[in-house]
């Protein structure tokens, strides 16, 4: 089987695999949003992409996504395993249990950790020719707290744009079921203790200039009009699901 035949068959524990350096036990134990304490085993590794480089023109190209996926991302993974190579304490924990406590370790942790995370979480939100909309649940949630899906995207665009030099804008669901948009810098997440808008990340959203800038040069604004495109919406829908069991635990 090739590898990403078989990325494909592990389906839902696909990023639960890549962000668990133990992913075959755990999957026969509990699902990752159940069970955060599970220690790694081996060194992190880079997800393969589900598409081609090419898949989300023409709205994302195809050589930031090369650059973006093979050298960014593979040098979060790199450095994430040199620093924790030095430190057993944080190199037994899963990420999201590093995150809730990132004032603890030292900055390389936070900012490798944290970019190795939150890339994988990307890749898996981007879909070539993405349906255009959010369904069920998620698009109730949705209309109900930002009026209509339009205002949902514009004050998304609004914490991207916002975000002054390198960093995230996110969709979260709070520990009190409601959904809040917000921005991190650099790699920071909203797992983290240090984040202003915490919760489980829904919906994360690159505004880094290297995510965009080969083909939008300074206009971040007109990137994050066009990535409405290939927003892979089940996958958030997935997300809200699984933020909500957490929720209840
Ligand atoms: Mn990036």
């Amino acid at each position: 089987m090739k590898k990403r035949q078989f990325i494909k068959s592990v389906g839902a524990v696909g990023l639960f695999s890549i962000l668990h350096k133990n992913p075959l036990k755990a999957e026969t134990e509990v699902p990752e949003f159940l069970n955060p304490m599970i220690p790694p085993a081996d060194q992190y590794t880079l997800p393969p992409l589900d598409y081609a480089f090419g898949a989300l023109e023409p709205h994302i190209d195809a050589k930031t996504m090369e650059i973006h996926h093979d050298r960014h991302h593979a040098a979060y993974v790199t450095n994430l395993n040199k620093e924790l190579s030095t430190h057993a304490a944080a190199a037994a924990l899963p990420l999201e249990k590093l995150f809730a406590q990132s004032k603890k370790y030292s900055a390389g942790i936070r900012n490798n950790g944290g970019g190795h995370y939150n890339h994988s979480l990307f890749w898996k939100l981007l879909k070539p020719a993405a349906s255009s909309t959010p369904i069920g649940a998620l698009a109730t949630a949705i209309n109900a707290k930002f009026k209509d899906l339009a205002n949902f995207k514009d004050l998304m665009n609004k914490a991207g744009t916002g975000r002054f030099g390198s960093g995230w804008a996110w969709l979260v669901l709070d520990n009190k079921n409601n959904l809040v948009i917000g921005s991190t810098p650099n790699q920071d997440n909203p797992l983290m203790d240090v984040a202003e808008v915490k919760g489980y990340p829904l919906l994360g959203i690159d505004v880094w200039e290297h995510a965009y800038y080969l083909k939008y040069q300074n206009k971040r604004a007109d990137y994050l009009i066009a990535i409405w495109n290939v927003i892979n919406w089940e996958e958030v829908a997935k997300r809200y699901e699984e933020g909500m069991k957490r929720n209840k635990k």
